[in-house]
Formats: C-alpha cells, sequence, structure tokens
C-alpha cells in the first residue's frame, strides 16, 4: 500500500491550520472530545519504557556538540546508523558492522511474533549498538517517525523485543470531488488512495451499487485524518468520515472511537468478520497468550495468535474484506499473509504451505487465500491466525469483531455529537484543493 511518507511544508502547515480548526471545532462543542486525545493507544507492557526524550535518536547521540561534551560519561554511544538502501539485506548490513551472523539469527528468531524486520525497505533507518568491549548489543530499527523497535541482546545470546511509541495526534483534511466517470477513477483523482477508496466500496458497498447507481454529477466528501509527530506525518492515515451526496440523498459512514465505522444513525457499516479462518472449527493447540512466559528464561514471550490443529493442506479463509499488505517467508513463521481489512482491523496467517494471493489483492470475507501447511520453524502442521485491532494482536476467538451492531446505548450520545461535527466539516471545510489555491485559508464561511 503505498501512503504520503511526507509532506512539503506548506502542506504541514495546510494541515495543521485545517487540524487546528477541527480541533477548535471539537472544542467549542464537546470539552471531552476523544477526538483530542486519541493518539495512537501503546501496549501496557511497553508503556513504561516509552517517552519523548529516552528514545535516543542517533542523531542526537552522533552531534559533535554533544560526543565532546559527554565522550567520558557515554562508553555506550558506540553505534553505527545505516540507512537502507535498495538491494540491501540483513546479513550484508550486519557483515559490513563485524556483527556475528548468529545474532542476526538470534534477532530473526526474536522477531517471529512481530515480523517486524519484514517491513525493511529501502530509507528505513537502522542501528547497530556496540557494548564498551566492542560486542554487538542491539539493533533498532526505525518503523516510521513515531515508532522504533528494539532487540537487545541478553546474558544467554538470546535478543529480546521492545517496541517504543511516542505521542502522536491525528489532523483531518477533507477530500471532496464530483463523479466524472466511475468513483474509482474519480476518487482516486480527488487525492484518495487506492486503499482508502476500497475501503469506502466495502462500507458503502452494501447500500449502492457504486457502477450503476452513481450519476455524473453526484460528489462525495471524505475527512481523511494523518497521523502527526510534531509537525511531521508518520504517513499513517485512516478514513475519519465519508459523504457521498447522490441527488436526493447522502449515504455516510463515520469512524467511532471503536475502530469501527457507522452510518448517522449509528447502524454498524463494517462489513461484519468471520470468526474462524477455516470453514470447520479445528482444535486449538496453542492459544492466544500475551503474557506466556519461557519455560527456562522466565521471560515473556508472547503468543500474539492462536495455532489451529489443521492438517497440512486445509483451505484457509481470509476472515473478512480487505487488501492483501503482504506476502512473506519467514525462517521461523514461514510463508505468510497479512490483510489489511481497512479502518483499524489485520489479520495475519503464519505457516503456510501455499500462497493463492499476491499483495495489493482486493480479497473478499471467507475468500480461500492459501492452503495451511507446516512451513517456518514450526513443531507440527498448524495454522497460527492472529487479529490485530489498532496495531495491536487480541484473541481473534474472543475478541469484539465487527458485527452488524449499532453503537453501544452508553455511546449514542457522544457518537452523534462527533457525527453531527464531522459532517459540518465534510459540509463546509475547504477541500485540499481548495486550500492550496487560497493563501490565507478561511476554512469557513
Ligand atoms: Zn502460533
Amino acid at each position: 500500500m503505498t501512503q504520503p511518507r511526507a509532506f512539503s511544508l506548506r502542506h504541514k502547515l495546510l494541515i495543521a491550520g485545517l487540524g487546528a480548526i477541527i480541533l477548535l471545532v471539537s472544542l467549542l462543542a464537546a470539552p471531552t472530545s476523544p477526538a483530542l486525545t486519541q493518539a495512537v493507544p501503546v501496549a501496557e507492557a511497553e508503556a513504561e519504557s516509552v517517552t519523548a526524550s529516552n528514545t535516543g535518536h542517533p542523531e542526537n547521540a552522533t552531534s559533535p556538540a554533544h560526543q565532546d561534551e559527554q565522550r567520558d560519561e557515554q562508553p555506550d554511544d558506540n553505534t553505527l546508523a545505516r540507512t537502507v538502501q535498495p538491494g540491501d539485506t540483513l546479513s550484508e548490513i550486519f557483515q559490513s558492522g563485524n556483527v556475528p551472523l548468529s545474532d542476526l539469527r538470534q534477532i530473526i528468531k526474536a522477531d517471529t511474533e512481530y515480523l517486524d524486520l519484514e517491513t525493511l525497505r529501502p530509507g528505513t533507518e537502522l542501528t547497530l549498538a556496540f557494548d564498551p568491549d566492542g560486542n554487538f548489543s542491539a539493533l533498532e530499527l526505525r518503523l516510521d517517525p513515531a515508532r522504533k523497535v528494539a532487540y537487545t541482546k541478553q546474558s544467554d545470546g538470546s535478543f529480546e523485543y521492545r517496541k517504543y511509541e511516542a505521542d502522536t495526534r491525528w489532523v483531518s483534511e477533507v477530500i471532496r470531488g464530483r463523479i466524472t466517470g466511475s468513483f474509482y477513477a474519480s476518487a482516486v483523482r480527488s487525492g484518495l488512495t487506492r486503499a482508502q477508496v476500497l475501503l469506502i466500496d466495502q462500507l458503502l458497498g452494501s447500500k449502492l451499487d457504486f457502477s450503476r447507481d452513481l450519476r455524473v454529477g453526484d460528489t462525495f466528501s471524505v475527512m481523511v485524518g494523518h497521523e502527526l509527530i510534531g509537525p511531521d506525518s508518520t504517513g499513517n492515515t485512516r478514513l475519519d468520515a465519508i459523504a457521498l451526496n447522490r441527488r436526493n440523498t447522502t449515504l455516510y459512514a463515520f469512524r467511532f472511537d471503536d475502530g469501527n465505522y457507522y452510518d448517522e444513525n449509528g447502524e454498524s457499516v463494517s462489513p461484519a468478520f468471520l470468526r474462524w479462518p477455516t470453514s470447520k472449527r479445528y482444535r486449538v493447540s496453542s492459544p492466544f497468550n500475551r503474557n506466556r512466559l519461557h519455560p527456562v528464561t522466565g521471560r515473556r514471550r508472547p503468543h500474539n495468535g492462536v495455532d489451529l490443529a489443521t492438517p497440512i493442506g486445509t483451505p484457509v479463509l481470509s476472515t473478512g474484506d480487505g487488501i492483501v499488505r503482504r506476502v512473506g517467508n519467514h525462517p521461523y513463521a514461514g510463508k505468510y499473509i497479512d490483510i489489511d481489512h481497512g479502518g483499524s482491523h489485520t489479520t495475519r496467517y503464519l505457516h503456510l504451505s501455499k500462497v493463492l494471493v499476491s499483495t495489493g489483492a482486493q480479497i473478499r470475507r471467507g475468500q480461500q487465500i492459501a492452503r495451511s501447511g507446516n512451513t517456518g520453524r514450526s513443531t507440527g502442521p498448524h495454522l497460527h491466525f492472529e487479529f490485530h485491532i489498532k496495531g495491536r494482536p487480541v484473541n481473534p476467538l474472543t475478541a469484539n469483531i465487527p458485527t452488524a451492531a449499532s453503537v453501544p446505548a452508553a455511546e449514542a450520545a457522544r457518537f452523534a455529537e462527533k457525527a453531527e461535527q464531522q459532517m459540518a466539516v465534510m459540509r463546509h471545510a475547504a477541500s485540499r484543493s481548495e486550500l492550496l489555491l487560497s493563501e490565507a485559508p478561511s476554512l469557513f464561511e
């Protein structure tokens, strides 16, 4: 999926300005609006280690002034920062830092439950750290400007994984468009990404036929949220609200705090999920357990999914509509698939024998995407299945998955208030293109 990685200064200012005004509207309308505090959640287990000041940006550590002052007190400043270049492999990077490949193998093993190393691409920043004796001690990986992970060597030679997340905030812009051909082409022309258009199709597809029911001249407004850290984009976006205006009616979808989408009456429009990734239920051979302890070391070694005792070749079904985000082959996780279900949900399927889809493919709920297997480092044939909500793994067999339900009664008033604000913003806020034409953006008439 391609998403904007960075914004021009002008974009930043415009987005910040828009965000400030939207936040101001929220403030005026609802002092406790969750939009103000809706930073990406940080797992409790990781929260204590997360502050903006101790994330140790390598550029600070290597600035000459800093080194001159503190050279003697900072023996652990021994780091090697690298930006991944096209064609680079991790083993080449480790070899160029004289790091034993046995350490890399241990790191890959520690990454099995996360697969963050699989996201390495040109431009990714990573840091190799060494102890005062010059022995390799840690690998740090910057996932985006707000998130990094570290693999730190333990006394037994294994590596411990930790994730660090800085506080971020979301600001919204409004993208407007007019149907002049297909909805897809019109929406992409207005500035929406392919993934965003497909999500709109999923959310409103049950209420209209996009190829038949739209006419030239129908319009749409979409609030797109951008995640920021300081003035910088993290590259993460989301759809906050959608309005599709046909001749006499407007169809809406609003993203609520639970990550699900609802119409203006609070009825769910998120496509429902299947609970199981197989057509029949198999025995659970290993349950989901975020706090599983290693039997020997006693260290936390989470099991972020559920293992189902599927014989090799069992059809594996996508539990929801979505887009294939990643197909990979990991030394420990084996052949695997990640599916992005839009909004806040992703699923992951490991140890497959055969993958039947490719990255970027659009998938329907219940579609066969693979056959189960025993690939990677696996103790026997099984399917490891994960379900993530807002980036956090949850128990797929018990999690609160989107079903055809409405906003809980206790939240109904807050939902209605937020939806009304978003309707007003979509109606009145200047769109991105209008903003770009205007030196001093005036967002409301
Ligand atoms: Zn498993």
